[in-house]
């Protein structure tokens, strides 16, 4: 069964990168930088050290949130015009069921081999999570792609400036700069910003077109097997960029769980409403957990305040 919140190796791999690309930025760059008692030092102190805990606070959820397991409950409604076209298979015209689980697929569902169970719009699997990325925690793993990318690149810049007011000071006077620190991290972060940079690109990529990776493999294949027969394969689930990205900002994670246990909406509905059919009227329901939006509206704000503190101190 599921094993979400187990820590694993690769989980403490990532938590000690996280804590020494911390300790060698705001204790050897910044410090020996700036100074951390001036304060551009302070200000980049602190712009990286919330930088560092929105990292650590996503890191942490996406671990632990379940990413959405299909209700015991579901039962695809076969005499709803509006159903979907995933829920059917594209062989035969069954409707979707998995043998493993003994239950009916709702669309966007995969069976995921690790977690032993289906997943509401799995994504993938990610070990560095040990957990799916999944309906539920699809949005709190790309803000902390997108705030671990912003922090390489901050602690990237902050290392090239530190080596270069370094050099300078080794022509005056050679009392010995922390090497070690500069030739370990930038061993660290070059390639870890590239890596987190694609991914980045990858998943902004995918939201603008309301694709996950599964699906955006799949429609590779269908697109071809279209092509064959002289056809035109078009994403079911695309509603133009704007509309995704909003679609994505605007479903309530937990909503499966809560439509399906207050018994107030069909399984149907929610399919419509969460899965990107129609309008994501979601946003307006009573069953709309506020943290979820609390959250989001705190990183974007925090990210907001990230830019124009960095501006600031460039432009000292
Ligand atoms: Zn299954
Ligand atoms: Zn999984």
């Amino acid at each position: 069964m599921r094993q979400s919140g187990t820590i694993t190796f690769p989980i403490i791999v990532v938590f000690a990168a996280i804590c020494y690309i911390y300790y060698s930025t705001v204790f050897v760059f910044i410090d020996g930088w700036f100074g951390l008692m001036t304060s551009p030092g302070l200000l980049n102190a602190v712009t990286f050290t919330l930088t560092a805990i929105v990292c650590l606070v996503t890191y942490w959820i996406a671990i632990v949130r379940d990413p959405g397991g299909v209700p015991s409950t579901f039962m695809p409604d076969i005499e709803d015009s509006e159903t979907p076209i995933h829920e059917i298979k594209r062989k035969g015209g069954d409707l979707r069921y998995c043998q493993k689980c003994s239950r009916y697929k709702p669309p966007r569902a995969h069976h995921c081999r690790v977690c032993k169970r289906c997943v509401l719009r799995m994504d993938h699997h990610c070990i560095w999570i040990n957990n799916c990325v999944g309906h539920a925690n699809y949005k709190i793993f790309f803000v902390f792609v997108l705030y671990a990318v912003t922090a390489c690149v901050h602690s990237l810049i902050l290392l090239v400036g530190s080596v270069i007011n370094d050099a300078e000071k080794d022509d005056q006077n050679d009392d010995g700069s922390p090497r070690i620190y500069y030739i370990i991290s930038g061993v660290l972060l070059v390639p870890l910003a590239m890596a987190l940079g694609i991914l980045l690109g990858w998943h902004v990529y995918l939201i603008l077109q309301n694709k996950t990776t599964i699906e955006y493999h799949e429609g590779v294949r269908a697109m071809w097997l279209a092509e064959k027969v002289g056809n035109v394969y078009t994403h079911p689930y695309d509603l133009g960029p704007y509309q995704n990205l909003t679609t994505l900002y605007l479903i309530p994670p937990r909503c499966w769980g809560q439509a399906f246990s207050h018994g107030s909406a069909r399984p149907q509905d929610i399919l419509v409403q969460a899965y990107g059919f129609g309008q994501p009227t979601t946003a307006q329901s009573p069953h709309h957990p506020p943290q979820d939006e609390f959250l989001c509206g705190l990183v974007t704000g925090y990210g907001e305040v990230v830019c124009k503190l960095l501006i600031l101190t460039w432009m000292r």
